[in-house]
């Protein structure tokens, strides 16, 4: 589990450190709090020949709000700053809370919104150290030539484990990208390509610059529960944000994300569509959960089985929603 040898790159600027990635190509990898790729490096997953450790780049810091604009968050910003921000937790609940369940305090000290957001895939026989993936005569994955988990196809089924990506969806938020040929942005919806083994829209020589929130979501009241094994420290297994406004009673909108289920985060358009100029009842609460289940489809990935992951969605779902909907809201 010793690291392999690399050479590390630290840029101070964003242009710069998009040439270096343009000049190392396919062997260059980023690191920004080094939470997800420390371990993936320990466990032989990767061995790039440059590290490019983008943490001393100033420009990608900080948290800005504008009640015209919305918000704007840097790569950089970390997870804790997220979770305790006042504008953050005033204005887009869901995103705190999503924030506040990663991993563990020390850890969302170093995580970063970027690295979060472009986190590995994971799955029950690739997070392994080499020994025991040999052991187990590897996977499609790496290595490999056999999916453990979909033994006779050649997808790769890992599952997306983020937390703040379903909840930033329910904000439908952007996301900037920066390249040698200069910036572009993107819906936060079409940056996942649902496939564990090649799971994001980001060129080799891209970096994840920032991420937009727009103002019109300011305000909406928020939910984000989540499945894990130690609820201290674990990745999720399986998470439900919600995001919602509502005018006396009436919900004039929805927006409910699923993470840790399958390879990609994604929003389940099908809630709002059923619960758009509703009242609250228990019935339309249980069709937006029949909803959550039939488009989260968790397979054997983790320790948990994929029947009790996918009944947790439900409960989930089922519990953000009355709790939104409750006369004094989630906040
Ligand atoms: C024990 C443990 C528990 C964890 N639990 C959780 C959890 O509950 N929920 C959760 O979401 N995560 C969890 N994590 C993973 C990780 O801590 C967080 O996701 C963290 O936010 C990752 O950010 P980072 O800056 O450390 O990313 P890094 O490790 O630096 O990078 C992660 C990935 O993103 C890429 N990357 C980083 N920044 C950028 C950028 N700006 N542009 C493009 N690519 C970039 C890297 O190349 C790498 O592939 C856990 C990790 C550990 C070790
Ligand atoms: S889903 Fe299959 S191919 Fe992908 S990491 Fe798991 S075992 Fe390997």
């Amino acid at each position: 589990m010793s690291l392999p040898p690399f050479m590390l790159l630290r840029p101070r600027r964003l242009d710069e450190a998009v040439v270096r990635l343009a000049d190392y190509g396919p062997e260059a990898m980023i690191v920004a709090g080094g939470t997800d790729v420390v371990p993936n490096l320990r466990a032989g997953l990767f061995s790039p020949r440059a590290l490019v450790d983008i943490k001393g780049i100033g420009e990608l810091g900080g948290i800005r709000f504008d009640p015209r604009s919305g918000l704007e968050l840097g790569a950089l910003t970390t997870l804790t700053a997220i979770a305790e921000s006042s504008v953050v937790q005033e204005h887009y609940r869901v995103l705190a809370e999503a924030a506040g369940t990663v991993a563990s305090p020390v850890l969302r000290n170093m995580g970063t919104l970027g690295g979060n957001l472009c986190l590995e895939t994971r799955c029950l026989w690739y997070n392994q150290s080499t020994v025991w993936r040999k052991a187990c005569g590897f996977c499609l994955k790496k290595d490999g030539t056999v999916c453990h988990v979909a033994p006779g196809g050649e997808r790769c089924w890992a599952v997306w484990s983020g937390d703040t990506a379903a909840a930033l969806m329910t904000l439908d938020a952007e996301i900037e990208i920066a390249s040698p040929r200069g910036r572009r942005r993107m819906p936060l919806t079409e940056f996942y390509k649902n496939d564990g083994m090649d799971r994001i829209r980001l060129g080799r020589d891209e970096i994840l610059s920032g991420v937009r929130v727009p103002a019109r979501l300011a305000g909406y009241r928020g939910s984000y529960q989540k499945l894990r094994i130690r609820s201290a420290i674990d990745y999720p297994l399986a998470g439900v944000a919600v995001a919602m406004q509502l005018e006396n009673g009436i919900c004039r909108d929805v927006r409910l994300g699923l993470t840790a289920v399958n390879p990609a985060p994604l929003l389940v358009r099908e809630v709002g569509e059923l619960l758009r100029g509703q009242r609250f009842s228990p019935e339309a609460v249980e069709a937006a959960a029949h909803a959550v289940i039939r488009t989260g489809k968790p397979l054997k990935t983790s320790v948990s089985t994929p029947e009790y992951r996918r009944d947790m969605l439900r409960v989930f779902a089922r519990r953000a929603l009355t709790r939104l909907w409750s006369s004094n809201g989630g906040h």
